[in-house]
């Protein structure tokens, strides 16, 4: 039911509630569900944040850009759907906020959405050369909804994130750009994008840049990505005379660290991101422009994680988005069961030239934990 707060002529404003789980007494968890529609015709937007319970930043990113939008001049459509996970963002212990993993099985909030490989290549092989693009784009999307709509009406029940996953799938489905907010541990800005589109991450102000291959684990850039990416390449293959673009393009956007609202830095974050759709047409007159800024990018391949070979209490040396030559100290890790000996501290040095991005919230750790993620073989773009 659609609760109409304000529209103009040309853009209608729209606010409603999904229901996307239900808690044990019994009662609907929804997500509000923000949505404005142009009566000119451009792309189809969807941006989600905190599908990972801890990491609430995008949550005040999704309030400038909601701001900026009630006076802009849109074409197409976008929907904001803030928190979208509310049993992520609930389960605390002490105080801290469980939001990565469901705790009863362990599921990851943001590995459960739908990819369905043989309905890809059973579409491609009826598609003929001179098919419109629209056609196909309407056609396939109804497939994919059609695919993810029986999932969800599975008989034998589903998982609780694969069931909050499929919901918020099918909305970012209909959409042209899938935006899905998140932050890392304590973490620099980064952001995953699809090798097909490295273009445009020189649009959004994320100074760390990852691309990455088709290839779906189960998160929803990867699952809006992929089967239009495995369509376009399949199509390629057969007719190499025409050019299969579908014009779709989604990101996870890595907005610091979690834990943390900066609602002045949101500002920040939400320019970007309307500088990047102002790039693609969603305004009549662009709203942002990028910024002057270097941007360093990996292939995932050299995205690295740097495990702890020792039990201790760690000092993180290295700072997120700070370059480190090879053999540079990152990390002191305080043995205290050797704290009269030279064993008392021990340095964990850089093996490469790299930029840690983000590393582990806590100081003590077990041997073997992830304590970097690093950019190695980094280039500008
Ligand atoms: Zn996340």
């Amino acid at each position: 039911m659609l609760n109409k707060i304000m529209s103009s002529n040309k853009v209608k404003f729209s606010k409603e509630y999904l229901v996307v789980a239900q808690n044990a007494s019994g009662r609907n968890l929804n997500v509000p569900v923000y949505r404005f529609v142009s009566s000119i015709p451009g792309p189809k937007v969807y941006i989600q944040s905190s599908i990972h319970g801890a990491e609430v930043q995008g949550n005040a990113v999704l309030l400038h850009i909601l701001k900026a939008l009630q006076s802009a001049d849109l074409r197409g459509e976008i929907t904001l759907v803030p928190n979208c996970n509310p049993v992520g963002s609930n389960l605390k212990s002490g105080e801290y906020t469980l939001g990565r993993f469901d705790p009863v099985n362990g599921q990851n909030w943001n590995r459960a959405y739908h990819y369905n490989e043989g309905l890809i290549s059973e579409f491609a092989k009826k598609i003929n050369a001179n098919d419109s693009i629209d056609v196909i784009k309407r056609e396939y999307r109804q497939k994919l909804t059609t695919s993810i709509e029986k999932r969800l009406e599975n008989e034998w029940g589903l998982g609780l994130a694969e069931c909050l996953n499929l919901k918020l799938q099918l909305m970012a489905l209909q959409a042209d750009i899938v935006l899905d907010l998140h932050n890392g541990p304590v973490s620099t800005r980064h952001i995953y994008v699809p090798e097909y589109a490295k273009k445009s991450a020189k649009y959004f102000n994320i100074p760390h840049v990852i691309l990455i291959p088709n290839k779906f684990s189960g998160a929803l850039d990867e699952a809006t990505f992929c089967p239009w990416w495995s369509l376009s390449d399949s199509l390629q293959k057969r007719f190499p005379d025409s050019k299969w673009d579908f014009g779709i393009e989604a990101f996870t956007v890595e907005m610091g660290s979690q834990e943390v609202i900066d609602i002045d830095a949101g500002k920040v974050d939400a320019d970007g991101i309307l500088a990047y759709l102002s790039y693609k047409n969603y305004f009549e007159v662009p709203l942002e422009q990028p910024k002057n800024m270097t941007r360093q990018a990996v292939y995932l391949k050299d995205y690295k994680i740097m495990y702890s070979r020792l039990g201790g209490m760690v000092e993180y040396v290295a700072k997120p988005g700070q370059r480190i030559n090879k053999g540079e100290v990152m990390a002191r890790v305080l043995n205290i069961d050797e704290l009269e000996g030279e064993g008392a501290v021990t340095s964990v040095n850089a093996p490469c030239d790299l930029i840690p991005i983000l590393h582990f919230p806590s100081a003590s750790v077990l041997g073997g934990t992830q304590i970097y993620k690093c950019f190695t073989n980094y280039f500008e773009i």
